[in-house]
């Protein structure tokens, strides 16, 4: 791409007398009304270029003129333009060398090779200096202006660093992204719909759907077929209740598992050097995700709880409870089995609760930043593992001996808090061997540069004595 040395000739007046900088925006929409307003609170004198300027000068409390005029007198001229449309722009070329061009456009989907728009906007102006930036931030943002970040990437520092000093004036923290061969990134920005979170939550609506449907076998389906008993009424509180602490089990053991998978790996591999295959990289990736949608499927689950007495079928429960003890001639309804039971099995959830409460704070970027990696490890490592074993013993407590009730089986189904107790349990153990102080030692000594190969190559003085022999 042909690039000029230095060619700021200035031939037009850039700055007023009072020293205010005069900027250029090509175009009058929504992205350009907002910018304009935002750099002249800024300070800067604004000249708006139009195809068609008196059509706009009311709506802007700046000049409207010309798109050659505006490109003429200022020095950095912004593109708000969409980029189909950067062609008809081709006449400006004379007037807008060796000036700053702001490329703010953004594609309509995600572009994996390019060109991106700033490099075709570069090659239609070989004699001006493109920057991309600003189009991460949207015409909303730039009128109620929180301190964002926007990130600009060009290929001449000069360019570059005038426009990242108009972005800190207007109130905005710059991030220089690089050269101009990066604003396919940038470019796609805008356009990634929580692409971080995807396999996240679709996982979690996955558990949630398997384990409602189980559920729903279980508890509904199965009385209504077997002995014509109606529960449907149970399928929009009842059943979600049952369904959330399993799914937020699963999703803790799954933010522990991968760790542990590594731990295991590196062991038997030897050595840390060895990259992990690319699904645990992955895995390890997503376990902040993970967990607050654990922590999600967590604090529904207390709040559903919490309504359960709530409910009109909750109180005929209790009326016909009461009606069918009197009818009996049973005057004290005390079981001490079930009172110890239900006091220890809210208490612990209660805890777990707190505790995952904590490992969601401090997963904030806020929150992070102010501890040290010893400190967020022992928040989201020790006391995420008391979380899942909080967690488990809850549901230990919940299930209490219906493991071995044969009625329990429903549709020779195992009850579901088995079936959700499987993978903290081996992720709990997993965790225990860990901690046996030789295979401590040895995972220590691996993280530490350790490897077994170069140990053993260290080590092995066979040829040697067999020599000597
Ligand atoms: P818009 O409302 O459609 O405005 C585009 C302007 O371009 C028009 O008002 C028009 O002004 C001018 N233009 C020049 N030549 C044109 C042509 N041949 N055909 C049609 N219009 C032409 O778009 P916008 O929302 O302001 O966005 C402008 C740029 O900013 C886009 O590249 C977009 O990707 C980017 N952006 C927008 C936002 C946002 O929140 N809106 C956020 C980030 C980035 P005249 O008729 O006066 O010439």
């Amino acid at each position: 791409m042909p690039r000029p040395l230095t060619t700021h000739t200035h031939t037009h007046n850039t700055q007023t007398q009072k020293g205010e900088r005069v900027v250029g925006i090509l175009g009058t929409g929504d992205f350009s009304r907002s910018l304009a307003r935002r750099l002249v609170a800024s300070g800067y004198i604004v000249l708006v270029g139009s195809r068609t300027p008196k059509r706009f000068v009311s709506l802007f409390p700046e000049e409207v003129t010309s798109q050659i005029d505006a490109a003429s007198q200022a020095d950095i001229v912004f593109i708000a333009v969409c980029p189909e449309h950067h062609s008809t722009l081709s006449d400006l070329k004379q007037a807008l060398a060796g000036k700053t061009l702001v490329d703010v456009s953004n594609g309509l989907r995600i572009s994996q090779y390019g060109p991106s728009n700033a490099e075709l906007l570069a090659d239609r102006f070989p004699e001006s200096w493109v920057v991309k930036g600003f189009n991460t931030i949207s015409a909303w943002s730039l009128q109620m202006g929180p301190r964002d970040g926007s990130k600009q990437v060009g290929d001449n520092s000069k360019a570059k660093i005038s426009v990242m000093e108009l972005c800190r004036r207007m109130g905005f923290i710059p991030v220089d992204m690089g050269l101009l061969s990066s604003s396919l990134e940038i470019e796609n920005l805008p356009l990634y719909l929580f692409p971080s979170w995807r396999v996240p939550v679709l996982g979690t609506l996955a558990l949630f759907i398997f384990f409602y449907l189980y559920n729903f076998i279980q508890d509904i389906l199965q009385p209504y077929v077997t002995a014509g008993k109606n529960f449907f009424y149970k399928m929009p509180i009842e059943t979600v209740n049952v369904t959330l602490p399993s799914v937020a089990l699963v999703l803790l053991s799954l933010v522990y598992l991968p760790g542990l998978c590594a731990a295991f790996l590196q062991l038997w591999l030897g050595t840390k050097y060895k990259r992990f295959p690319d699904w645990l990289d992955q895995w390890l990736t997503m376990r902040k995700q993970l967990g607050l949608c654990s922590f999600l499927c967590s604090v529904l689950h207390a709040i559903y709880s919490l309504c359960l007495p709530m409910r009109k079928s909750a109180r005929y429960e209790l009326l016909n409870n009461i009606l069918l003890s009197v009818n009996d001639g049973v005057e004290i309804s005390w079981d001490d089995e079930k009172v110890w039971r239900m006091e220890l099995y809210l208490s612990v959830g209660i805890m777990a609760l707190g505790l995952l409460s904590l490992l969601a704070i401090t997963s904030l970027p806020s929150v992070a930043n102010t501890v040290n990696w010893r400190e967020f490890s022992f928040v989201q490592s020790t006391l995420g593992y008391c979380a899942l074993a909080m967690a488990t013993i809850h549901t230990l407590l919940f299930g209490w001996n219906r493991a071995f009730i044969p009625a329990q089986y429903r549709f020779f189904l195992p009850p579901t808090f088995l079936l959700v107790l499987i993978l903290p349990f081996l992720v709990l153990l997993g965790r225990l061997a860990l901690l046996v102080p030789c295979v401590a030692q040895r995972l220590r000594q691996i993280r530490r540069g350790w490897e077994k190969s170069h140990h053993i190559r260290f080590t092995l003085v066979k040829p040697l004595q067999a020599i000597k022999n």
